[in-house]
């Protein structure tokens, strides 16, 4: 194992690196106190690289997608760097901001329903958008691209002047993909495309997404709590646990060489054919005014010891280049003496299974 110095710089090529973030957070002020949402996160995304942003609802995953793009409410508070081919996402003027979503930065939502006007046709989505972002094109050309990323989505152009209403669910979630890559952004978030989506229609999303990646270079950041999602459309994945990353790493050596416990159990919880016992994770993650001291996974985890309450494990590598932030991978000297024992569940008040 090795101790990271610091943040999580990778040893990636720094020009291959589109994405930056290093130790962002996000509270909301609340009666109670602050909701840390986001605490501390860092990681990088290269070009043309899906990254998989999974944890349980709560855990601050759509907070963060939303927070890298500058997307939050007003009552939100950020700190930390979000750089976007070197440029500060957080500090920069909020004009600038707003000229970089669509043809650089775009956002694919949870619900398309939502966000589609139902009184404005297919079209006019698109010629909005265009028109936004390309003060000089003419109509013909506007429709040209429309169409041609409608395409993409198997969305044929006599569908062009209809109304919302008339497509179906995934219809609806391809027509928002293609307006998010009409400008071809370099860099996407897509936050649950396939909630509410029946399993065809998901399957037709992700492989979408896989030919966006192959044939636009567009690096994505996708959101979800389905594991197997993540195994299909994704290179990499980051496994986030109470507003911070638990671990994160090449997508398949993740899935099959879990290092952090709460990865671990995410996988064992996943309903599968194979599935003869269902298993899940005794209690419920952690309130964000007040989360548990230490490792914040620590009331939940089987493998608690006595020193995860006490301070927050650094980050370490492993030896399948997974950054994990846990206890069970050292590093030793931080460790003391009698730390590794286990620690006592009665002090806690959660029942593990045997
Ligand atoms: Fe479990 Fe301790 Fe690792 Fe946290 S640091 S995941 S409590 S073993």
């Amino acid at each position: 194992m090795t101790l990271l110095d610091g943040d999580a710089a990778a040893a990636t090529p720094v020009d291959d690196i589109v994405l930056s973030v290093r130790d962002l957070r996000v509270w909301y002020g609340t009666a109670r106190g602050a909701v840390r949402a986001v605490d501390g996160v860092s990681f990088d995304l290269r070009r043309g690289e899906t990254l998989g942003l999974v944890g349980e609802s709560g855990c601050g995953k759509s907070t963060l997608g939303r927070g890298v793009l500058g997307l939050l409410p007003d009552a939100a508070k950020v700190a930390g760097e979000v750089r976007f081919r070197g440029e500060d996402l957080v500090t920069m003027p909020r004009r600038r901001l707003r000229a970089l979503r669509g043809p650089h930065l775009g956002l694919v939502f949870q619900e398309p329903m939502t966000r589609l006007n139902p009184l404005m046709r297919i079209s006019d989505h698109f010629f909005e958008t265009l028109h936004t972002h390309q003060r000089g094109a003419t109509k013909a050309q506007m429709r040209q691209q429309a169409l041609d990323a409608l395409g993409a989505m198997g969305i044929p152009p006599t569908r062009f002047t209809n109304y919302p209403h008339e497509f179906s669910g995934g219809m609806r979630q391809r027509i928002m993909i293609a307006l998010a890559l009409v400008l071809n952004p370099a860099f996407v978030v897509a936050d649950e495309p396939t909630t509410a989506l029946d399993v065809l229609v998901e399957a037709q999303i992700i492989a979408i997404l896989n030919d966006i990646k192959k044939n636009f270079d567009t690096s994505i950041l996708l959101i979800t709590h389905n594991l197997g999602i993540i195994a299909e459309a994704c290179d990499r994945v980051a496994v986030m646990y109470a507003g911070r990353i638990a671990e994160q790493g090449a997508a398949r050596p993740t899935f099959s060489h879990p290092a952090h416990p709460y990865t671990r159990e995410l996988l064992a919880s996943t309903i599968s054919l194979s599935t003869t016992e269902l298993h899940y994770i005794p209690g419920a993650p952690p309130d964000l005014i007040d989360p548990p001291s230490g490792c914040r996974f620590h009331p939940r985890c089987p493998d608690a010891m006595r020193v995860c309450p006490t301070r927050h494990p650094p980050t370490t590598i492993t030896q399948l280049d997974q950054r994990v932030d846990c206890w069970l991978h050292g590093p030793d000297e931080l460790i003391p003496p009698g730390g590794t024992a286990p620690l006592d569940r009665e002090d806690i008040g959660v029942a593990h299974e045997a």
